[in-house]
């Protein structure tokens, strides 16, 4: 197939494709900027699908590298930028890079102390020699993308991306949202994150401009729902609860607002409540770095009357619960393999060739998919199933409470019990929290002890590692 830039830039030249801090930008402006970049990258001599790691936050730069990398077909490596320098340098090793390229000049601490690997920032690419190059056409198979996992139940896998499968999860996408040139995604998100790498894909492919922001700030997502014509916006839980708390007095967003596309986490049902309320038309969805992106989502129209599903599998996915609870799937969107790790992959397909997520959730009879956590993380006590998850939204109603995690410790008696670790202001009691819990869960899941701490161990994409809540000093309540 073409490569998905210069068919947009041919099909749709006058179309906006970006809208970056306030400057409108063409499918045809766009390109030809990404031409003049890809003209200095062609000095490096790359050959299609060698390997070229980015450095960046969803800047100007960074939207730039991508699209000139996929000019020439080399496969993109995309880099957590929180990522400690000893993580960076473990996956530019694994990834055989050639290159990393940063969006700044200034090269951050984190990467400055990687050694072994040729760090290119904006002003060296500018630097270097133009050349002519071949677009070069694309075919299914090729990687697109290696993303590694966020690491929260071990080491980081580094996950094969192709074009088709990209192209699988936007023509879902497009079917389950319906998505016209009317639409514009606010992209938040991280570029290096398969959230946010979607969103730029769907707009080469869809045809639709992404209004790209450096970082979330509640207030400035706030403003621009309401005074731009935004039609998507994607999230994840924390983000929404923010926006919903500068948001007191219930302001619309702009009358073509249409999808609060809520992702990679469970959301509490306080929150799902608050959207409701305030008719934010809310879209909850399901998927991983493995899928590209969501492979089960809520239509427009089911989300106010599935409050808690992530919806159904989209058009060409399937989806199956195993015998023992576990969430399975099949997808043209799922990717071949991990890279350098086939083994690792191959364990986790079943003889009949589903892909075993790991994580557990059950269907309902209409097919609708109810995560309820990571089979990981879940733990039997007294015979019954508990999901740590379910315990901490509970909680997580209580206004003195800034974060919690439950996790479970061997009992004599029960097998195990939920324990849980938080950090307030300083203000609870044991009494009041387990009183709080008897009038809300069953009993069971109440938790025996609660540990006061003052940060939590969390992976460099921010989710925290349950596995070494173990290790922390703590205050019993
Ligand atoms: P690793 O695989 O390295 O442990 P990770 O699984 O956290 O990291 P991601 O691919 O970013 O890396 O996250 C996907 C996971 O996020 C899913 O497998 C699931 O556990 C969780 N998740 C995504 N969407 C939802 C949702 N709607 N509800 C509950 N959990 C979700
Ligand atoms: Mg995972």
């Amino acid at each position: 197939m073409d490569n998905w830039l210069t068919k947009r830039a041919t099909l749709s030249p006058k179309q906006t494709a970006l809208v970056y801090q306030g400057q409108a930008y063409s499918f045809a402006q766009v390109y030809e900027q990404v031409r003049a970049l890809t003209q200095k990258i062609a000095t490096l001599n790359l050959q299609s699908q060698d390997r070229v790691a980015l450095f960046g936050q969803n800047s100007w730069q960074m939207y730039l590298n991508i699209l000139a990398l996929q000019q020439l077909n080399v496969t993109l490596v995309l880099l957590n930028t929180r990522l400690a320098a000893n993580e960076l340098q473990d996956q530019l090793a694994d990834a055989q890079v050639k290159y990393c390229f940063c969006d700044q000049n200034q090269v951050p601490e984190n990467l400055r102390a990687v050694t072994n690997t040729k760090i290119l920032t904006p002003k060296m690419l500018q630097n270097l020699a133009n050349i002519s190059y071949q677009a070069a056409e694309l075919q299914d198979s090729d990687i697109a993308s290696i993303m590694y996992t966020s690491g929260t139940t071990g080491k980081p896998k580094g996950v094969i991306q192709t074009y088709g499968n990209h192209w699988a999860s936007a023509m879902n996408t497009l079917l389950n949202f319906q998505v016209t040139q009317q639409d514009a995604w606010l992209c938040v998100v991280p570029l290096f994150h398969i959230s946010g790498f979607s969103i730029l894909l769907r707009s080469l492919i869809y045809g639709i401009p992404i209004y790209l922001e450096p970082k979330f700030s509640a207030a400035t997502c706030h403003q621009l729902l309401i005074t731009q014509k935004i039609t998507i916006f994607s999230v994840v839980p924390t983000m929404l609860q923010e926006l919903l708390a500068v948001n007191p007095q219930a302001t619309p967003y702009n009358s073509a607002f249409r999808l609060m596309f809520l992702g990679g986490a469970p959301s509490d049902s306080q929150t799902l409540q608050q959207c409701q309320e305030r008719q934010i038309p809310l879209v909850q969805s399901y998927g991983m770095t493995e899928t590209c992106s969501n492979i089960v989502a809520l239509n427009p129209a089911d989300a106010t009357r599935k409050p808690g599903s992530c919806g159904q599998a989209l058009f060409t996915n399937q989806v199956r619960i195993s015998s023992t609870g576990e969430i399975q799937l099949k997808s043209p969107a799922l990717a071949p393999s991990y890279w350098q790790n086939d083994a690792l992959f191959q364990q986790k397909l079943t003889p009949d060739g589903w892909f075993k997520t790991g994580d557990v959730g059950y269907l309902d009879e209409q097919n609708y998919l109810f995560v309820q956590g990571r089979s990981d993380d879940m733990f039997v006590s007294g015979g019954e199933n508990i999901f740590p998850n379910e315990i901490e939204a509970v909680y997580q109603q209580i206004p003195a409470i800034k974060e919690i995690v439950v996790d479970h410790q061997a009992d004599n008696k029960w097998g195990a019990v939920p324990i849980a670790y938080l950090i307030d202001d300083a203000s609870l009691t044991k009494a009041q929290l387990q009183a709080f819990g008897r009038q809300n869960l069953a009993h069971y899941k109440v938790p025996v002890e609660f540990r006061r701490i003052s940060a939590f161990p969390r992976t460099g994409s921010g989710k925290i590692q349950r596995h070494a809540l173990a290790k922390l000093s703590f205050e019993l309540l």
